[in-house]
């Protein structure tokens, strides 16, 4: 039976959700006042979420959930019981226009299942992007997916025309992925992560911008990402955030998306105990922020036997256990500690660095500079404040953490 184009939608776009890697933000800014269709924002396009709290402000289809490979954590793999559903090209682009014509979308996320070969799914998804920016002028956001194995060919096209690349790791270890999905080999990943980063590096324009950074490359603005699944396998949060160090250092990532296992293991899963899935991620993500801007390493972010404390932020956990460099002067401390107080972000240290250069700080200075005084009080030294013995209390992180509240619907 023929299926609708509305009935693929439905499976298609179900079928993507599970890709957690959507954000859209970080390429250059392009508008339709020189012509062609849509625009993008330099940073912060805005987004829309899903009950499950994931983004969905693109268009996020994948081309089809046919799949030859039979990885074990994915709900498309071949073995899977799932209605199966193909997109042709010219159906991604027209839906792609129509949704933005109508203000749905900022632009679009392509994924695929492997179908016959690996180039013959790249170049699919090619063709999409190059349909969409050659014959229609879409200036719009697009995030490709990139199939590991396809030619550096396709792979420099597929850089040509999207924003943002990724190539996914999958799984934190080799060993893992060798298990559940027998048919991907880990260099293959690497190798294709590696030749867009290289690719994108030799487009890099020369000179900086005003402000010190670097001009963008002219392939793939947005830079690449990937995307780790996070409880298929029994790795830690220790090994899952070395793993995210190592790939930020030797692939020039932009970003490790981090995505909750979602099937329940069945009863013969050899896993030992997860934690709650979706806490977990959103942990995760502030420990890999922590190490991204604030100077963190993997290795120091505070574990309890491997795993992130679910209980409290990981930053808040590393310095409970390091109270004994507390509390900081803040009208003395390096930028570099400053970053370590629970509480202030970076915007609220390079305010703190800017206003004590014209006066001391008070306690009420820094409060207007951070987003919660009570998170910070404990951990610094003020002109007109210190913590006394606060910081010995051995209560103190239950005061720290926050009630468990029911989350508003509306
Ligand atoms: S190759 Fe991708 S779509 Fe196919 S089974 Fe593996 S993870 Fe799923």
């Amino acid at each position: 039976m023929q299926l609708t184009l509305q009935r693929k939608l439905a499976i298609l776009a179900d079928a993507a959700k599970y890709d957690a890697s959507c954000a859209s933000s970080g390429t250059e800014k392009r508008d339709s006042l020189k012509g062609g269709i849509g625009s993008t924002e330099g940073s912060g396009i805005c987004h829309s979420y899903a009950p499950d709290g994931r983004c969905i402000s693109l268009l996020k289809l994948l081309l089809t959930n046919f799949c030859v490979y039979d990885c074990a954590y994915c709900v498309n793999r071949s073995s899977s019981n799932v209605e199966r559903a193909r997109f042709g090209v010219e159906e991604v682009v027209a839906l792609t226009l129509d949704f933005y014509r109508r203000n749905y979308i900022e632009g679009l996320f392509l994924s695929s299942g492997i179908i016959r070969s690996p180039d013959y799914t790249m170049e699919e998804m090619v063709r999409v992007a190059r349909t969409l920016r050659l014959e229609h002028g879409f200036r719009g956001y697009i995030h490709l997916k990139i199939i590991p194995n396809a030619s550096p060919e396709l792979l420099a096209e597929a850089a040509l025309h999207a924003d943002r690349l990724s190539t996914n790791i999958e799984l934190p270890t080799d060993a893992s992925l060798a298990t559940l999905a027998p048919e991907k080999a880990p260099s293959a990943i690497r190798t294709a992560m590696a030749h867009i980063e290289g690719k994108r590096e030799e487009s890099r324009p020369d000179g900086k911008l005003e402000n010190g950074k670097q001009k963008p490359t002219v392939l793939a603005p947005a830079g690449q990402s990937t995307q780790m699944i996070v409880g298929a396998d029994a790795t830690d949060d220790s090994g899952i955030l070395k793993r995210s160090a190592s790939l930020y250092a030797g692939y020039g990532l932009k970003r490790v998306y981090y995505s909750a296992f979602s099937p329940i293991p069945d009863a013969s899963s050899k896993l030992p105990p997860q934690p709650p899935p979706l806490m977990r991620e959103h942990r995760l993500y502030q420990a890999d922020w922590l190490m991204r801007f604030y100077g963190f390493d993997a290795e120091e972010i505070a574990v309890e036997g491997g795993f992130l404390d679910l209980r409290i932020d990981p930053k808040l956990a590393w310095a409970v256990a390091h109270r004994e460099l507390f509390p900081l002067d803040v009208n003395r401390a390096d930028r570099e500690m400053l970053l370590r107080v629970p509480g202030l972000g970076v915007s609220s240290v390079n305010g703190i660095l800017a206003a004590r250069r014209h006066h001391r700080l008070r306690l009420e200075d820094v409060a207007r500079l951070c987003a919660s005084a009570k998170k910070v009080r404990p951990f610094i030294v003020a002109d007109d404040w210190t913590p006394g013995a606060s910081l010995d209390d051995s209560k103190l992180k239950a005061r720290l953490t926050a009630e468990p509240a029911q989350l508003s619907l509306f």
